[in-house]
């Protein structure tokens, strides 16, 4: 059998994603702390992302949409609960209907729609300030709700990672919705409002970004781990005499004869033109940096100090989120959801 290999990889690290997962639940005092694997889990890989936190003891997990949800079906064992935050289209009501997954109703349509069909247990979205979905926290529309079994009631926070008044009054807001509507439990806060205080934590709280080593704030820094390691792998070594440029446009004119190597990675697998002429990678300890423009599918580094690095070799991309956050003036989110699909997977 021969066994193909792509000439990029993300080294993904299984104890920091489960470490982290700890850290955000110990910080939830006696809430259930769930986690967010939308996104094909933040780029990372939602079934094995699933598979190692089940395995910790995590026990709700929240995806955005029933195309999501299909391949965690398996999954789902008596007592593992998995939420769909988009709610139910019309188009959905089929297979949300035969799934084991919850929707979390988001509008008056899709709680009509529910009843109409005899849905059975949901979860509810009401928004409490960010103007996003769900519905509206004066009440407008909650009317509707009457004869809904909610498992949880959720609301999401605007700028947690901030320091503002509109988490406290969207706690607020939350905390006086749980007086008013019923359900079996209340969700509020994101990985950065778990950073807030227990306060924030109610009965589940739902991270994602942390999970993945992304740093939501101040309190998590030190704390939270980097999971996911990209790596190339060297395809050309070249020298470039002074007086030639590098890559699209030429925008690297090469002054002292540099040597540099050509990576198999560009801004179709995330790593985008952000990174042109700034971006770091790794030999080992060794920083080199990124010449010239990302392309679609490559990136040049240079390589003068390094002759050993050849053909072949596989350097490590610097991907410590906050980071590369700063750097490339991309969001640690979009830094994980942007990886493609051309990496191999590797969990360590
Ligand atoms: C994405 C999402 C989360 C996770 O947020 P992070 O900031 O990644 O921790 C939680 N709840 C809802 C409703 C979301 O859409």
């Amino acid at each position: 059998m021969t066994v193909f290999s792509a000439p990029l990889r993300l080294r993904l690290d299984s104890r920091a994603l489960v470490n982290n997962w700890r850290w955000l639940q110990q910080r939830n005092g006696a809430a259930a702390c769930g986690a967010a694997i939308k996104a094909d889990g933040y780029g990372a890989g939602a079934v094995e992302v699933m598979r190692r936190l089940l395995d910790a003891g995590c026990r709700d997990f929240f995806v955005s949409n029933w195309a999501e949800a299909r391949p965690l079906e398996p999954l789902l064992e008596e007592g593992i609960s998995l939420a769909v935050l988009h709610g139910v289209r019309a188009e959905d009501m089929e297979v949300a209907l035969a799934s084991r997954a919850r929707p979390v109703l988001c509008t008056p349509d899709q709680i009509v729609r529910w009843k109409a069909a005899g849905g059975g247990i949901c979860d509810l979205m009401v928004d409490t300030g960010m103007n996003r979905l769900g519905l509206d926290w004066r009440g407008d529309s909650l009317a509707e709700i009457e004869g809904l079994t909610v498992d949880t009631l959720l609301s999401h926070l605007a700028s947690a990672d901030e320091d503002t008044r509109l988490s406290q009054l969207q706690l607020e807001r939350f905390g006086a919705l749980k007086a008013s509507v019923p359900a079996q439990r209340y969700s509020l806060a994101n990985s950065a409002g778990i950073c807030l205080g227990p306060d924030y934590a109610f009965d589940l709280t739902r991270p994602g970004l942390a999970l993945y080593g992304g740093v939501p704030r101040a309190e998590a820094a030190g704390k939270i781990a980097q999971v996911v390691f990209p790596q190339a792998q060297l395809l050309q070594r070249r020298h470039v005499p002074a007086g030639d440029s590098i890559g699209y446009n030429a925008t690297h004119v090469v002054v002292r004869d540099m040597d540099i190597a050509v990576l198999n990675i560009g801004y179709a697998d995330g790593y985008l033109r952000a990174f042109s002429g700034r971006g770091i990678v790794k030999a080992g300890d060794i920083a080199l940096a990124v010449v010239g423009r990302v392309s679609m599918d490559l990136v040049a580094v240079d390589v003068s100090a390094q002759p050993s690095l050849v053909e072949g070799d596989w350097l490590d991309i610097d991907y410590a989120l906050p980071e590369a956050a700063a750097l490339s003036g991309l969001s640690q989110y979009e830094l994980l959801t942007g990886l493609g699909d051309r990496f191999d997977r590797l969990w360590e």
